[in-house]
């Protein structure tokens, strides 16, 4: 074994017949996978597999050959479905014995609680030889390290909670100490209001010439609920240069890109806004309709959204705008719930009943039935009102599914209220 050789690369392996059902998602590998990238290392790949010995020994045998660094979370446990340790040991040639010390700490778990352990659960004090045995305070199944021929194999217990107290405290250090010094370093923008292809048309001719600078930036394209975002990425061994050459290109890419970029630091539509708002000392008022509350909520999300947040009503059949609002019947008669002077009016009463500085009105259809040859579904009206008598009143079209509609009517809204709160 060579203690000196530097992680570079690792696979993650989550074990688990549920995690291949419909109920159960593997989210420690998210975890995981952040938690490498912050210490430089790269993820290769990564993968999901039942409690089988046979399919697991085939994939580990794979990742161990290929990366400096497997983890393997799940099946630790005493019963019989619990095969990572058989598996990993099997790969790797090596003996199970039990560690008599580990069997008195399971033995004294149990006893704590007043219980005298299983039988089964000896099977956990099964320990590869060679292999470092990871104390696991907050659950019976003890982790294990095993180091050999420059390589690492961690395995992990299955429940998030347990695994990510392991992790930082007992796997991150030792990984620490045998990275690469490159680290990892991010930015990233959010744009709303546009699409993926008018983005990458304007941001492409920038960041091509990135990928081969003397600092290789990587640009990735995502398309996300409401908006798109840009994630830039750079390994480099100076903690002071490279920050730097990501926010020029980032603010690059901003200039480029021009008022829809609406977050270039990670933070949510929800969060600008509830911040132009805070600095302004102005609060908000929203009476909403097809989007049932998903814009009160939204805003509400950001924790002190009670200095910004005035309140607002979900005005969803006629009777509601009507009576919640102010409403006037006529308008909603001649022109249609979905309308620019309906969602206006929606603003104006919401904005005047709650005395805040902002009124917001929102109404459309969010299907799939409900739509017409001259609003289709997906039509929404959005009339922001105030601060003082300025008022802004859009149609717009938003497409998918009725969830996603909503989500997409909420941003629109959100970006409006941003820019007239910048333009002020
Ligand atoms: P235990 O001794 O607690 O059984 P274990 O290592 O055998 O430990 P599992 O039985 O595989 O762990 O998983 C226990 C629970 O942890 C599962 O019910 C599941 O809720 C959660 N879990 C397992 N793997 C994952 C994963 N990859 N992502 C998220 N949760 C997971
Ligand atoms: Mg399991």
């Amino acid at each position: 074994m060579d203690p000196g050789a530097s992680i570079r690369t690792a696979q993650i392996i989550a074990v688990g017949s549920e995690l291949l059902g419909t109920v159960r998602v593997d989210t420690n590998s998210l975890y995981l996978a952040g938690r490498l990238g912050g210490l430089g290392i790269e993820l290769r790949a990564k993968s999901v597999v039942g409690d089988s010995r046979d399919e697991l020994a085939r994939l580990f045998r794979d990742a161990y050959g290929r990366a400096d660094l497997v983890i393997l979370t799940g099946g630790l446990g005493p019963t019989d479905d619990d095969v990572t340790r058989d598996a990993v040991a099997d790969v790797l040639g090596l003996e199970l014995r039990e560690d008599p010390a580990l069997v008195e700490q399971i033995e004294a778990r149990f006893a704590s609680r007043g219980l005298r352990m299983p039988a089964v659960n000896r099977k956990q004090a099964l320990v590869p030889a060679g292999a470092e045995v990871l104390p696991n305070p907050l659950g019976s199944a003890p982790g294990l390290l095993l180091a050999g021929g420059g390589k690492l194999a961690v395995l992990l217990p299955g429940p998030p909670r347990e695994l990510q107290a392991m992790f930082e405290r007992l796997v991150e250090p030792r990984l620490r100490a045998r990275t690469a010094r490159a680290g990892l370093y991010r930015a990233s923008l959010y744009i709303t209001g546009q699409s993926e292809s008018h983005v990458e048309e304007i941001a492409q001719p920038l960041y091509s010439k990135w990928r081969t600078a003397a600092l290789p930036i990587e640009t990735t394209i995502l398309a996300a609920p409401g908006q798109i975002e840009l994630h830039l990425c750079a390994r480099s061994e100076d903690p002071d240069s490279a920050p730097r050459v990501l926010a020029e290109a980032r603010d690059q890419l901003a200039r480029a890109l021009g008022a829809g970029v609406f977050s270039i630091d990670g933070r949510t539509m929800e969060e600008v806004v509830g911040e132009l708002l805070r600095e302004r000392a102005m609060t908000i008022a929203v009476a909403e309709s097809c989007t049932g509350g998903l814009l009160q909520s939204r805003l509400t999300d950001i924790p002190g959204s009670s200095a910004w947040v005035a309140g607002g009503v979900v005005a969803y059949s006629n009777a509601a705008k009507v009576l919640f609002a102010g409403v006037p019947p006529g308008l909603i008669e001649h022109h249609g719930a979905v309308s620019e002077p309906v969602a206006s009016a929606l603003a104006d009463g919401i904005r005047a009943r709650l005395e805040s500085n902002i009124g917001v009105g929102i109404t459309g259809v969010a299907g799939p039935s409900g739509g017409s040859a001259a609003k289709p579904v997906g039509t929404v009206a959005i009339a922001i009102a105030g601060p003082e008598d300025s008022r802004l009143v859009r149609t717009v079209r938003l497409y998918g599914g009725r969830t996603q509609i909503k989500f997409s009517a909420t941003q629109a809204a959100l970006d409006m209220v941003r820019r007239r709160l910048l333009a002020q």
